[in-house]
């Protein structure tokens, strides 16, 4: 009975953003409420909710293309990223205002619309259509807590707090301008940087503003937060099967850039010895210079450890055949894998990554200790954290950009062989704990999201407004 009420009163829209490291959260966080009754549509582009339709068959969450990217190119037709952002804007918002007004005649209007942090025109739709709006953020609250000053300056807004905390001492400068330059631009600022800035735009008009991370891993931050924001924890966002085991057929992320090649890596892995193979995967978006790829392979080829690379389609020509040839016996490389399937396997033994924060997400939540080589943005924060805070990794430190291969090769034998790798693991067999609890029944993040479902409560929306 009580389920039933839920479904008929409760119908809550998830705008996506482009991007392996966006959809997987949200997608997650989708199928955790469908999980709890909720009804879900998940709006986004016309090629995301193609490749997502296979992963949602088995759920309750309904697809809704708001803007045909396909016809219109996607992130390559005119203008590039910057005119895909501005076609994206221009019809998505239209049609999803559409599709929320008539939700209203239907028996049920939608109430809340969860949207990707890096959509602010969402925000404008929640206000027009008279329904809640969250922003969902898929960064760590420290990367939040970094680029709030950046945002102040740029958009010349006073900051309300300004975040200081000792443990945010030694992190590298990542202050406008020394954030690395992406993107063509005709501009003072590269698009992505403004894109990326662009987060925090109407973020105080949300009602909510949700973390894919949870309260203990980032305690002093989320305090913080909620200085600013109506700010939640509802992480980590990883598959119910790897972690609670509450959410019916949620075991994978069900959506792939690239075609994964599991059952290869699975077998090469199942006859391997406990811990003793190095996972290699710079996350979705990184591009490797071909210097850099030659050093991770270097390194790989110096040590007598056993690998698996994840060498992207488009960075498989700066890879030496010599070097596949060579290193057949004790390495495995693909151009995608089942991650989680990866890091969860109990032959992995370390995880040399870029550091993204479903990586770093992953990697907490399965107990693998990370060598940290951050290319870009948030990736370097993520990895001082990693090293920094929790010790539960190392950074490979690079030179103008590069990291040598005697470098990444130290760090991956020091965390499988050296004391501080036996420092590391302990670490992060807590903080694997730590993660399972905030998800599980009653645990942090579990409660932020009942919480969250209760405040869409058409009572708690009149107290609201008077
Ligand atoms: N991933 C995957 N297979 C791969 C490499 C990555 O499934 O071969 C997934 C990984 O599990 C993670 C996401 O892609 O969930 C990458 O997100 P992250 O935030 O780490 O980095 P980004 O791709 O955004 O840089």
């Amino acid at each position: 009975m009580e389920q039933e009420r839920v479904e008929k009163a409760h119908h809550i829209v998830v705008l996506a953003d482009q991007g392996q490291g966006h959809i997987n959260p949200m997608l997650q966080f989708s199928k955790r409420l469908a999980s709890k009754g909720i009804k879900i549509t998940v709006a986004t582009t016309l090629s995301n909710a193609k490749a997502m339709k296979a992963a949602l068959s088995d759920s309750m969450i309904s697809l809704e293309s708001i803007y045909d990217d396909c016809s219109e190119g996607g992130v390559v037709g005119p203008g590039g990223f910057r005119g895909f952002l501005d076609r994206f804007q221009t019809r998505g918002s239209t049609n999803l205002t559409k599709f929320i007004l008539d939700q209203e005649q239907t028996e049920h209007p939608v109430k809340c619309l969860v949207y990707d942090a890096n959509i602010p025109w969402a925000s404008k739709i929640t206000t027009q259509s008279g329904i809640a709006g969250a922003a969902f953020f898929t960064q760590s609250c420290a990367s939040a807590a970094t680029y709030y000053p950046m945002y102040c300056e740029v958009f010349e807004k006073t900051p309300l707090f300004m975040p200081s905390f000792p443990f945010m001492t030694g992190l590298p400068k990542l202050r406008f301008p020394n954030l690395p330059s992406l993107g063509s631009s005709t501009g003072r600022y590269p698009p992505i940087i403004m894109h990326m800035l662009g987060q925090f735009d109407n973020f105080e008009k949300a009602d909510w503003v949700l973390f894919n991370s949870f309260d203990k891993l980032e305690e002093e931050v989320v305090n913080w937060m909620k200085k600013l924001w109506n700010a939640v924890t509802i992480g980590p966002t990883l598959p119910s099967f790897y972690l609670d085991k509450r959410v019916e057929n949620d075991s994978e992320y069900g959506f792939n850039i690239h075609q994964p090649n599991s059952s290869n890596c699975m077998e090469w892995l199942d006859n391997k010895k406990t811990g003793s193979v190095v996972y290699v995967s710079f996350g979705s978006a990184a591009n490797l210079s071909a210097d850099q790829i030659t050093e991770v392979a270097d390194s790989l080829r110096q040590s007598n450890i056993m690998f698996l690379w994840v060498v992207k389609p488009y960075e498989q020509s700066k890879l030496s055949s010599d070097f596949i040839k060579e290193t057949s016996e004790k390495g495995l490389i693909v151009t995608w894998c089942s991650q989680l399937a990866v890091l969860a396997h109990h032959a992995v033994g370390c995880f040399v990554s870029h550091c993204g924060w479903n990586s770093t997400l992953e990697a907490i939540s399965f107990g693998v200790p990370i060598v940290a080589m951050p290319q870009i943005l948030d990736q370097t924060i993520n990895a001082h954290f990693l090293e920094k805070v929790w010790g539960v990794g190392l950074i490979a430190k690079a030179n103008d950009g590069v990291t040598a291969s005697e470098e990444i090769h130290r760090c991956i034998r020091e965390v499988l062989e050296g004391e501080r790798g036996q420092e590391i693991r302990k670490c992060i067999t807590s903080l694997k704990e730590l993660a399972k609890e905030a998800i599980d029944t009653s645990g942090s993040s579990d409660k932020h999201i009942d919480e969250f479902i209760s405040q869409l409560d058409p009572a708690y929306f009149r107290h609201r407004s008077n």
